[in-house]
């Protein structure tokens, strides 16, 4: 087996649209994803505005498209305030994650691509360079694949990352996520509808006219004191948050139920020689607001350009990775913030009243509020004086 120019552990959008990129600059490149695929991934399958113009970018968008149903907005329903609705301002949409990754998977391999079944291990270091990773093959026997440059594109609990020694301890308090498709729920209308309440919340995102993604995010303890009977402990806290808009009666779930936690990744830094780190294995957003899709495609666009730019010239290679970490750590920073703000203003009732009142009084704060949540403008036009401090006033 000949060592490819780039080898990427993670068939995620991360993955598989940085080798789509790469492929397509004629770079060879190598995919080593550990599940057969089409495979599930714990996710709440909305794709924000952002995303849905990535997509296009990447000239995929058709084919998304042809197999999700359109979002025109989100239902928000917060402690001791009125129920908000808020239009997205751009296309946005909803689409199962084991058909969206086998399109991108799908769209990289047609670009030149090679994608190989297996689970990465280790990673190999020599001169204090990444050369390479030790992966665990389909026949079980453990072997060295060496790359001029490795790609940790796998996801929240990266292997990469950690092995590189870059990633930090999970947060505390970081919560768990339970949930899964069901039927049953009774009429959509193309809105995510999102139930929250007491750090924790019930999300609803229609697949279909029938059939919706849901995901019930939970602290750990309460997790904890369902282990006897799951479903019912979910059950549970749907109908509490869902206020007897929503709750799980009639309900049926198509296919297994899925988790996952603690929803926690943070790392030192994205790269060292040899290495860089993409998507969730870069740094993981809390998934309240819905960006992380956008993000890994919007992230596999700068890397994949920083990667072609040290494979050119490899005495920039460094110079074009520290480049990539700059726009990682400050976009990321940006929306960390915007996380934490619209989770402070949902979940706690006084503020949630009040940024109510601010959305009847201020339709125009709050539109640019869900285009920066949404990815359609820079996260920091959201803290401005005229949208947070208007919604706010
Ligand atoms: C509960 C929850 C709800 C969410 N809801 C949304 C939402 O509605 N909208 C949104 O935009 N984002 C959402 N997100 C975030 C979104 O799912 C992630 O940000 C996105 O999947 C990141 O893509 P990725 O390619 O970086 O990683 P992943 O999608 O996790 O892909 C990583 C891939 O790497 C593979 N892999 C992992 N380890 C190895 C290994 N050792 N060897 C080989 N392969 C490996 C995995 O099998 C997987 O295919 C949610 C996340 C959670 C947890």
């Amino acid at each position: 087996m000949t060592a490819p120019g780039v080898l990427i552990a993670g068939a995620g959008p991360a993955g598989s649209v940085t080798a789509l990129l790469l492929a397509r600059a004629g770079i060879d490149v190598r995919v080593i994803e550990r599940a057969r695929f089409p495979r599930r991934k714990v996710c709440g399958e909305y794709l924000n505005s952002g995303a849905v113009e990535a997509l296009a970018r990447l000239g995929v968008l058709a084919a998304v498209e042809a197999v999700s149903a359109p979002l025109r907005g989100v239902r928000l329903v917060a402690p001791g305030a009125p129920a908000v609705t808020l239009p997205f301002s751009r296309p946005a949409c909803a689409c199962a994650r084991d058909v969206l990754d086998t399109v991108l998977l799908e769209a990289a391999v047609a670009a030149g691509a090679v994608v190989e079944r297996a689970r990465v291990e280790d990673v190999i270091v020599e001169d204090a360079r990444c050369t390479g990773v030790r992966v665990r093959t389909e026949d079980g026997a453990l072997e060295d694949r060496r790359a001029r440059i490795v790609v940790g594109a796998d996801g929240i609990g990266s292997v990469v990352a950690r092995k590189l020694g870059l990633s930090k301890p999970p947060r505390r308090g970081a919560r768990y996520a339970v949930g899964g498709h069901y039927a049953g729920f009774g009429a959509f209308d193309e809105h995510v509808e999102m139930y929250v309440g007491a750090g924790a919340y019930f999300a609803l995102n229609p697949l279909s006219e029938i059939s919706a993604n849901v995901m019930v995010v939970v602290p750990k303890q309460r997790l904890a004191e369902w282990s006897r009977d799951v479903d019912a402990g979910v059950g549970g806290a749907a109908a509490a948050l869902g206020r007897g808009v929503r709750s799980f009666e009639g309900a049926t779930r198509l296919g297994a139920r899925v988790s996952i936690g603690p929803l926690s990744h943070e790392v030192r830094r994205v790269s060292v020689p040899g290495a860089l780190l993409v998507g969730d294995a870069a740094g993981f957003l809390d998934p309240f607001t819905g960006q992380g899709i956008f993000l890994a495609l919007t992230g596999a666009e700068h890397a994949a350009a920083a990667i072609a730019q040290g494979l050119r010239d490899p005495a920039r290679e460094g110079a074009a990775f520290a480049e990539y970490g700059r726009w990682r750590a400050s976009d990321l920073t940006w929306r960390r913030r915007l996380c934490k703000t619209v989770a402070l203003l949902v979940d706690v009732p006084p503020l949630a009243r009040r940024a109510a009142r601010g959305l009847a009084r201020f339709p125009d704060a709050g539109a640019t509020l869900i285009d920066a949540v949404a990815g359609a403008i820079p996260p920091q036009r959201a803290f401005r004086p005229a949208v947070l401090g208007r919604l706010l006033s």
